[in-house]
């Protein structure tokens, strides 16, 4: 594995830059800095190799804020309505950083934060592992929370993100990585084929927080289970792609416990690159980029427009905390919560 320095953080500590590399020549590249996923390199069908996620070349661009581009993101990622929630009695109350609402771990989240690295071995490949102590009350939340994100590539071109927390006293805890996505080299995404294992999905109010309840995809433009293109029908006249802006769901993995099963599937006719995730969660957000807005300018000096990238978040449904009959995001004390996410790169 290679470790260079990126850069420095505000209180002058180094940042570094890791690198993966497998034996069929595809490379990640992850900084401490928020363990973020900064490239992506992979093959087209014809053998060309290129960068397949949105993001920059600088520390300093990511320390100027930007969208989540390849975060780990924690300790809730999505939204919880009114930024508030209750657990064992006790109301706890968050930033509302997303209008009424709290997002994705609050003003200083898991992805603004410089996090320990070790570099570990096991039989077959290396092993990047990052840590941090969430301490009780950060960003509202109770508890102290040591946080464990392990990254490792494998000659299967399997990248594996492993997540593992315990915490001293009880709290909420949602993790995911916030990766987006373009196959191809086209602006957008619409012309990619995606299909996800969900019969269900939860639909939003216009702020976009789960209404509760349940949908089956079956007869509306939110039905993935088999590959369909995304810009097929992202602009119907749809109430929730309208709350959404476009695709924004949380959709409801088809299975019944937390093994590690085939969630989603990508594919780019034009590049021929084909992307699987796998998770043992219980759900994936699919977000079509509909917030990008040409405002940012990315690596290659390449203008991030409206859908130029996709994130399949896995993860638990937003607002959990608020809604008996979505799957508990509780942690207890000395409980362990442990995910696992793979990526699997290909081509078809
Ligand atoms: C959310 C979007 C949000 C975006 C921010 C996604 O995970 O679903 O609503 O705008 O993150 O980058």
């Amino acid at each position: 594995m290679n470790k260079n320095h990126f850069g420095k953080f505000y209180n002058n500590e180094d940042v570094y830059l890791f690198s993966l590399k497998n034996d069929n020549g595809i490379e990640v590249k992850i900084t401490n800095y928020g363990g973020i996923i900064t490239s992506i390199i992979t093959p087209d069908k014809n053998g060309n190799f290129s960068d397949i996620v949105l993001g920059f070349e600088t520390l300093d661009e990511y320390l100027a804020g930007h969208p989540y581009f390849g975060v780990i993101i924690g300790r809730y990622c999505n939204r919880i309505k009114n930024g508030t929630f209750i657990l064992n009695g006790i109301q706890y109350n968050l930033a509302k950083n997303d209008g009424d609402n709290h997002l994705h771990g609050g003003l200083k989240g898991f992805d603004k934060v410089l996090w320990d690295f070790n570099i570990r071995k096991d039989e077959e490949k290396e092993l990047l592992e990052f840590s941090y102590l969430s301490k009780d009350m950060e960003e509202g939340y109770p508890g102290n929370l040591q946080v464990n994100v392990t990254y490792s590539l494998n000659n299967n071109n399997e990248l594996k993100i492993e997540y593992i927390a315990k915490t001293d006293k009880d709290t909420i805890i949602n993790l995911t990585n916030h990766s987006y996505f373009n196959l191809s080299d086209e602006e957008t995404i619409l012309n990619h084929e995606l299909k996800i294992y969900a019969n269900y999905f939860t639909p939003i109010d216009s702020s976009l927080i789960p209404t509760g309840e349940l949908l089956s995809v079956n007869n509306t433009p939110f039905d993935f289970t088999d590959f369909e293109l995304i810009g097929k029908r992202i602009d119907y006249d749809n109430e929730q792609l309208k709350y959404g802006n476009g695709y924004d769901h949380n959709f409801v993995l088809n299975k019944k416990d937390n093994s590690l099963t085939l969630a989603a599937e990508l594919f780019s006719k034009v590049s021929g690159r084909f992307l699987q995730v796998f998770t043992t969660e219980p759900a994936i957000q699919f977000y079509s980029g509909n917030f990008l807005d040409g405002t940012i300018k990315g690596k290659n000096q390449k203008v991030y427009t409206r859908r130029s990238g996709l994130c399949l978040e896995t993860q638990h449904y937003p607002d959990s905390p608020n809604k008996i009959n979505f799957p508990s995001v509780i942690l207890k004390s000395n409980h362990e919560y442990k995910q696992i996410t793979i990526f699997k790169f290909g081509v078809k």
